[in-house]
């Protein structure tokens, strides 16, 4: 047809329109030419067309054969660990509170994710974001080709509704579990045709259930939450279960865009699309009434952008930060977690650290969330470690509190602020020489448990013979006075007791060599666990009179392990593993580890009592080396420890609820100050001293195995009738001294 007649056709219009016509006549013309070159446009978008699509169907069913499916056993995603406490304020008999509380949520990559189950995320919750995000979920097959088609032509023509994506839920999940997200050319619609394919073939295989419970559990929801469980937690301070309708209705707001619809950042931005879109959405399937529309419509958002999200630490001046640094806690806790998932699993450090990091897992800690706080609060003030608060404060120091059965109740690794998360704790990874505190583990406890000594066995104060580097025998060890300056052996006669509490170095040295240092060093290695003893490296040995008798280690002990060795002092002989962490559940609720606290019994229950009666002059004695720890409520028995040069300060104590040690010194090792720093058993009493003296238990108690009795103070035999000059004692059954037979006044 040629376009004159197409024109002619409208011969018979109106006059009016025949003129206008006419007078544009010129225009004819160019009209043919541009019209013609339409069509030929036209027939070549039509050509190309067709190769295109043949092209693309070649491709996509090239992509059928190809694109591997996803099931949603094996999803990939992270998920946020976890680290419980048990909740100070909960109440056993009336149950109104929670009995765990949230210690430390994990940073993921900086992600939180918390897994909940559908069935648990309430209906409007559900109908919030399936009404937006994809309104006929429940009938597609995956993809809904109608919205597809419509979401590509507004690439183009942005004429349809922006606030719809053109991706159904389940494609959003298919995105969100293989993060492929490529958005522009070639490769965008590579990623586009995948997922179309991905989705019809997980649909095939997963149940709708399935496939929104996933969803509902990886969307981005801004501020690097995903997820409505974490999403609940860090925008409103809440559980999933308790969301009102407009925050179901917020969260659902944020998902189109997480930036820019984000409550924290623009609240009106995120209510207005709740109240527009989400609710009209939700009103209009029904799955809100009339009433509940209004009520939501009015309702007044609470947004916490919850700072407990991650720690139990108040930081109130950060309101939004949702990465907080761990406490020394939580360092202990997570690499405790990765020694155990590893034993778990059988797998290596760097896969359990990355299991940790991103499994979802539950992770029941030990802390006491009060103590704790205390702990830190009481490293926070220099007057607890120094007279006076000096220019520069060099000082290091640590701290561990765990109660009998190894559990771990507090940790503070160093002072000052903690900046960075799992940095180095001097409470558990540092080896530093425990000086004398090595004594009651390394010889006399075994001494005793294998009765070679009584409470009141007498000591002469006088070296033994040893043989020097150069071979040569040398008169061994030398005492020191409390100052740490040498002093001369005196000779004179001390009970064992009385050996202890001044900490003299003789009788360790003469039990070292009845035992053997072999003897000691197994013992401490073998059933007290320290781990950091060298048997043979580079010629260098623990197994030797130095290390057995004053502590002088190749690198010495971990302020943890040698802390948890005098459990045995307070649990009638029984070692515990240290333990941060009681149970890991993971992200399916699966147990992966649980604490069946199976003790050791390291020395008889009697060693143990007896030892610790003995350790009680170290307080008690008015000579006594840890006599400033002293208590006024609580009984407390302990030890001191020096090392060589003054270079660390050890106090390791023990009350009826707590095994606790604070050690102080120099990064690198250096003489401590002892003008400026207080004396250690100081320290540990501003340190511990209140909480350990608000204990319930005010004694120890003692095994039937165990005799109180008067003991002769000439002989340190059982006091006979005629010894007038006596103390207490306390005897093992196995090993009570004869009567005095003298006559003692
Ligand atoms: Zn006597």
């Amino acid at each position: 047809m040629k376009r004159e007649d197409m024109y002619s056709s409208s011969a018979n219009t109106p006059r009016t329109t025949k003129r206008k016509v006419k007078k544009h006549g010129k225009a004819y013309k160019v009209m043919k030419v541009l019209l013609t070159l339409l069509l030929s446009v036209f027939l070549i978008i039509i050509i190309s067309s067709s190769i295109l699509v043949t092209a693309l169907t070649i491709y996509i069913l090239n992509f059928a054969d190809t694109t591997s499916s996803i099931s949603l056993e094996n999803v990939e995603v992270n998920f946020t660990t976890r680290f419980l406490a048990d909740n100070p304020e909960y109440n056993k008999e009336d149950k109104t509170s929670e009995q765990y509380t949230l210690y430390y949520s994990m940073s993921n990559n900086g992600e939180k994710r918390t897994w909940v189950d559908l069935s648990n995320i309430p209906m409007h919750v559900q109908d919030a974001f399936v009404s937006t995000e994809d309104a006929h979920f429940q009938t597609h097959d995956g993809v809904d080709f109608k919205r597809t088609m419509a979401a590509f032509i507004n690439v183009f023509i942005p004429i349809y509704d922006s606030n719809q994506g053109g991706s159904t839920i389940t494609q959003q999940v298919i995105k969100n579990i293989t993060g492929d997200d490529a958005q522009l050319g070639g490769e965008g619609y590579a990623r586009k045709i995948r997922e179309i394919f991905r989705a019809i073939n997980l649909e095939k295989t997963a149940t709708k259930n399935d496939i929104l419970e996933a969803y509902l559990n990886i969307i981005p929801l801004g501020n690097n939450v995903c997820g409505v469980q974490a999403a609940a937690n860090y925008y409103f301070s809440k559980d999933v279960a308790d969301l009102s309708v407009k925050e179901a209705a917020s969260l659902a707001a944020i998902a189109r865009a997480p930036t820019v619809y984000n409550p924290v950042y623009d609240y009106d931005m995120n209510v207005g699309r709740a109240n527009d879109f989400i609710l009209k959405n939700m009103l209009d399937i029904g799955a809100i009434t009339d009433n509940e529309y209004k009520e939501a419509l009015a309702e007044e958002l609470h947004v916490t952008g919850d700072p407990d999200f991650t720690t139990a630490v108040e930081n109130t001046d950060n309101k939004y930060e949702c990465v907080g640094v761990s406490s020394y806690y939580i360092d202990s806790a997570i690499n405790d977690s990765i020694d155990l998932i590893m034993e778990a699993d059988g797998i290596d450090y760097e896969d359990a650290e990355d299991k940790l990091q991103a499994g979802g897992y539950t992770i029941y800690t030990n802390v006491d969330l009060n103590l704790q706080k205390q702990v830190e609060e009481k490293f926070k003030d220099p007057l607890n470690f120094a007279y006076y608060v000096p220019d520069s404060d060099p000082l290091k120091a640590a701290f561990i509190a765990m109660d009998y059965s190894g559990n771990v109740k507090a940790v503070v690794g160093d002072r000052g602020e903690k900046t960075v998360s799992r940095s180095l704790s001097y409470a558990t990874m540092a080896r530093r020489s425990p000086g004398s505190s090595i004594k009651p583990i390394a010889s006399y406890a075994p001494a005793l448990d294998k009765d070679l000594i009584t409470y009141s066995t007498l000591f002469k104060d006088q070296p033994i013979e040893i043989l020097n580097d150069d071979g040569k025998k040398e008169q061994w060890p030398v005492n020191y006075s409390e100052d740490g300056y040498s002093s001369n052996w005196s000779y004179n006669n001390y009970f064992t007791y009385q050996m202890i509490y001044k900490s003299l170095n003789t009788a360790p040295a003469q039990l070292v060599e009845r035992l053997t240092p072999t003897e000691c060093f197994n013992f401490l290695q073998n059933t007290m666990h320290l781990s950091s003893l060298v048997a043979d490296e580079d010629g260098k040995t623990d197994d030797a009179y130095s290390p057995m008798t004053v502590g002088e280690f190749t690198y010495g002990v971990y302020l943890d392990e040698l802390v948890a060795a005098y459990q045995i002092f307070g649990n009638q002989g029984k070692w515990y593993r240290p333990a941060f962490v009681s149970k890991i559940v993971d992200r399916l609720g699966n147990v992966v580890y649980e604490n069946k606290y199976v003790p050791e019994q390291a020395v008889d229950s009697s060693t143990g009592y007896v030892m610790n009666r003995m350790m009680q002059t170290v307080i008690t004695n008015p000579e006594g080396t840890g006599r400033y720890a002293k208590l006024s409520n609580v009984d407390l028995v302990g030890k001191t420890g020096t090392s060589d040069k003054w270079q660390n300060l050890t106090f390791v104590g023990c009350t009826p609820e707590y095994v606790s040690g604070v050690w102080i010194g120099y990064e690198p090792l250096e003489e401590i100050n002892r003008n400026l720093y207080k004396n250690i058993g100081q320290i540990w009493k501003n340190i511990f001293g209140d909480a350990a003296d608000a204990g319930t238990v005010k004694e120890f108690s003692m095994p039937d195995t165990v005799k109180q009795l008067k003991y002769c103070k000439s002989t340190g035999l059982i006091a006979g009738q005629n010894c007038y000059n006596t103390d207490i004692g306390y005897y093992k059954d196995s090993n009570i001294p004869e009567y005095c037979s003298g006559n003692h006044y």
